[in-house]
């Protein structure tokens, strides 16, 4: 079986974005794939020192969220970043390879800066500049081959690949090239319009939402601003609510005849906003059932510890083998 290894920051709750983005491929995959499912709160950190405790509570919350969509504890093994510790000795051996000048090119970081210019104030840490070459030691310490993530994430793979050919041209073959996995939806919209619902923007419809809370997001969504009147020809092309309804909403003849409609200016806003909230809800229904069976602490714990045991023996493994590569000495 070939090796998946993606993961989640926890940086707050995950949302609809993660999962066409990410989640749908996961659960698709957890049969014909070894897969693991990284907790990243070291990279949290990166961008959130200063609040370790927003880090901490949602720990427990993204591993329920991955549950919640369908994901088996016992097929798949989630396991926490912070507690792997060969992760940041390879990243070490990793930032020899790596450029200043090459991580400051990469596209999503430089997105990442603009929008965090407030955090950082112009004086960018090196934690955060980092960060996709500690990503690169999250896939390889345990071997990964697949990673299914969203578009944002694709220059963080290429620098993954660039790390593993230079080490394994240097030091011998220790590592596969990981290969991304992107979905159909590689990148959904916010609701504000933004071209990435993110959970730093704070434009998300969460997993954990209740029914009234998308019912209100819905009806607060972005969608042809020149529109005014319900008369007025809309634009169905890259607008978010029909961007939504293409996904979520199962009764395409329904789609189909909203859009129609919208485009002619015989429909209102409201009525195809209705129609959305209560397609999107009937998605969230399953998965909010799943998450009260699961939502109890200490079972989540057990789950984290199991997976991350599991997946320390591999890290512990994979160190060994780089030290032998390298020619590093093995002192007990
Ligand atoms: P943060 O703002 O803290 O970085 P995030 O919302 O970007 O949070 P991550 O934990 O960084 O979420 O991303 C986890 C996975 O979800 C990645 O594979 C990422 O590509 C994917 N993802 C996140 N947002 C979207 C989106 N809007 N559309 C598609 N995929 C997404
Ligand atoms: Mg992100």
């Amino acid at each position: 079986m070939k090796r998946i290894l993606t993961g989640d920051r926890p940086t707050g709750p995950l949302h609809l974005g993660h999962y066409v983005g990410s989640l749908e491929n996961r659960v698709k995959f957890q049969d014909d794939y070894d897969s693991y499912i990284l907790i990243a709160d070291v990279q949290a950190l990166t961008d959130n020192f200063d609040n370790p405790e927003k880090v901490r509570l949602n720990t427990l919350q993204v591993l329920l969220d991955n549950i919640s969509v369908g994901l088996d504890p016992q097929k798949v093994t989630f396991h926490l970043q912070s507690a792997i510790p060969q992760i940041a000795e390879l990243t070490i051996f990793y930032a020899n390879l790596v450029s200043i000048a090459r991580l400051e090119r990469n596209p999503t970081v430089k997105d990442e800066i603009a929008q965090k210019a407030d955090k950082f104030k112009g004086s960018l840490t090196l934690g955060f500049l980092m960060y996709p070459v500690s990503q690169a030691a999250d896939i390889t310490i345990v071997k990964g081959e697949i990673v299914p993530v969203g578009e944002d994430q694709v220059p963080h793979i290429e620098q993954a690949r660039e790390i593993v050919r230079k080490f394994n041209s240097i030091y011998g073959n220790v590592f596969p090239e990981p290969e991304v996995l992107l979905s159909e939806n590689r990148r959904l919209v916010g609701t504000d319009g933004n071209a990435k619902m993110s959970k730093s923007i704070g434009n998300c419809i969460y997993l954990s939402d209740t029914v009234e809370s998308v019912n209100e997001k819905v009806k607060n969504m972005y969608t042809d601003p020149n529109r005014i009147r319900a008369t007025d020809p809309g634009r169905v092309e890259g607008n978010p609510v029909f961007i939504y309804h293409d996904i979520f909403n199962p009764n395409k003849p329904e789609v189909e005849g909203l859009k129609s409609r919208y485009l002619k200016g015989a429909v209102g806003d409201v009525e195809v906003k209705q129609k959305l909230a209560i397609a999107i809800n009937t998605f969230l229904e399953p998965i909010r059932e799943r998450r009260s069976k699961f939502e109890d602490p200490q079972k989540l714990m057990e789950i984290l510890d199991a997976g991350t045991k599991k997946a320390q023996k591999i890290a512990q493994e994979t160190m060994k083998e780089v030290k032998d590569a390298m020619g590093i000495y093995l002192v007990k």
